[in-house]
């Protein structure tokens, strides 16, 4: 056989792997989140009627188009996402190994099953379980030790020094960016000189706070799904329901008071007397601080300083749109991790040509 023979068959190769590990990383995004083991069941399950899915009805990519999306045995859809992460695992497969030497190849397609299990777990949660950041990490100094040529050395002992400090580059770096922005833009505690009136007001799928002479919308207090507003009031009233003194406890999506819950879609109007607002952000983003430490891990310094600029750059484009096409929905919120994955991405294919033209920039 000649050459380009060995070539496509190496190029099916990769794309079929590809296609098989994506099936399997369906699973972790579906079972990381709510803490079902990897291995057991060993067979997949439908999620709607739990009954065990044959072999021959899990065949990646295959399967979902002839089944066209729907389980076998009860008819429920199956969703989108499961085609999407094998077909977009099996093209970044095949894109690795078509780029890169076969030991870097390797490499990549692990930090690559990694990314895309972290990206759609955040789509869908707003978190990054550890078993992703974390084990991204550990999992990219291995990888770095195993093939110095990711961290351009030939020394493994270096390799695995610079795949360590760029993982801690990181997450200093991210921790910093959110300390700053806390510092900049988050007021934690505002206690009123006098008892303030405000009003929430629901318009379309938004709503607009007014507290004293401030108003703002609803939607622009809330990054993640964690975060939380609190609202010391000495009276209170949600809708025809009123209150003395109480605290108002805001999620995105619901309202907390005295044992209460009241869906914010349920909600026309809030209004009252606040002396204190709260807003507790402690945990937020620490699953990003670790992601961005593993992508460090695997692909070193630079790609941290790109991932995050590319990220952010991507994050405040796609969030001037939605701002322009006026479509934010409560649930709208994008989390930070997909921007990240996206630009270590673009780095791992592009980050020779951009360094290209930048030093290109400086040379001018
Ligand atoms: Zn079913």
């Amino acid at each position: 056989m000649d050459r380009t023979a060995y070539d496509l068959i190496f190029c099916v190769f990769a794309f079929l792997l590809g296609a098989a590990v994506g099936s399997f990383l369906n699973v972790c995004i579906y079972r990381l989140p709510v803490d079902l083991s990897i291995n057991r069941p060993r067979r997949s399950f439908c999620p709607a009627c739990n009954k065990p899915i044959p072999w021959h009805q899990n065949l990646p990519l295959v399967s979902w188009l002839v089944l066209r999306g729907r389980c076998a045995n009860c008819g429920s859809r199956i969703s989108f996402r499961y085609f999407a992460v094998e077909l977009l695992t099996a093209l970044l497969f095949l894109a690795v190994w078509q780029r890169f030497p076969w030991p870097v190849a390797i490499a990549y397609w692990v930090f690559v099953s990694f990314l895309i299990v972290g990206t759609f777990i955040d789509f869908e949660h707003f978190i990054i379980p550890d078993q992703v950041t974390i084990g991204g990490m550990i999992a990219g100094i291995a990888a770095s030790v195993s093939v110095p040529a990711l961290m351009e050395t030939d020394s493994r002992f270096a390799a695995g020094v610079r795949s360590l400090l760029a993982a801690a580059l990181g997450y200093v770096i991210l921790l910093f960016v959110l300390e700053a922005g806390k510092i900049a833009f988050g007021r934690k505690r505002i206690r009123f000189d006098t008892p303030t009136p405000f009003t929430w007001t629901k318009r379309e799928d938004d709503a607009d706070f007014i507290v004293g002479n401030e108003k703002s919308l609803w939607s622009d207090h809330f990054a993640r799904e964690k975060d939380r507003l609190l609202l010391q009031c000495d009276a209170a009233k949600i809708d025809n329901h009123s209150y003395g003194n109480v605290t108002l406890d805001f999620h995105y999506d619901r309202i907390a008071v005295e044992g209460e819950e009241f869906l914010l879609d349920h909600v026309n109007e809030i209004s009252g007397v606040a002396c204190e607002l709260l807003i507790p952000r402690e945990a937020m983003g620490r699953g990003d601080l670790d992601f961005l430490a593993a992508i460090g891990a695997f692909l070193g310094w630079r790609a941290v300083l790109f991932s995050l600029f590319a990220g952010s750059l991507l994050g405040s484009i796609i969030g001037l749109i939605t701002l322009i096409v006026g479509k934010r929905v409560w649930s709208a919120k994008l989390p930070f991790g997909p921007y990240l994955g996206f630009g270590a991405v673009s780095w791992m294919f592009f980050g020779d040509t951009f360094l290209r033209w930048y030093a290109g920039l400086l040379n001018l």
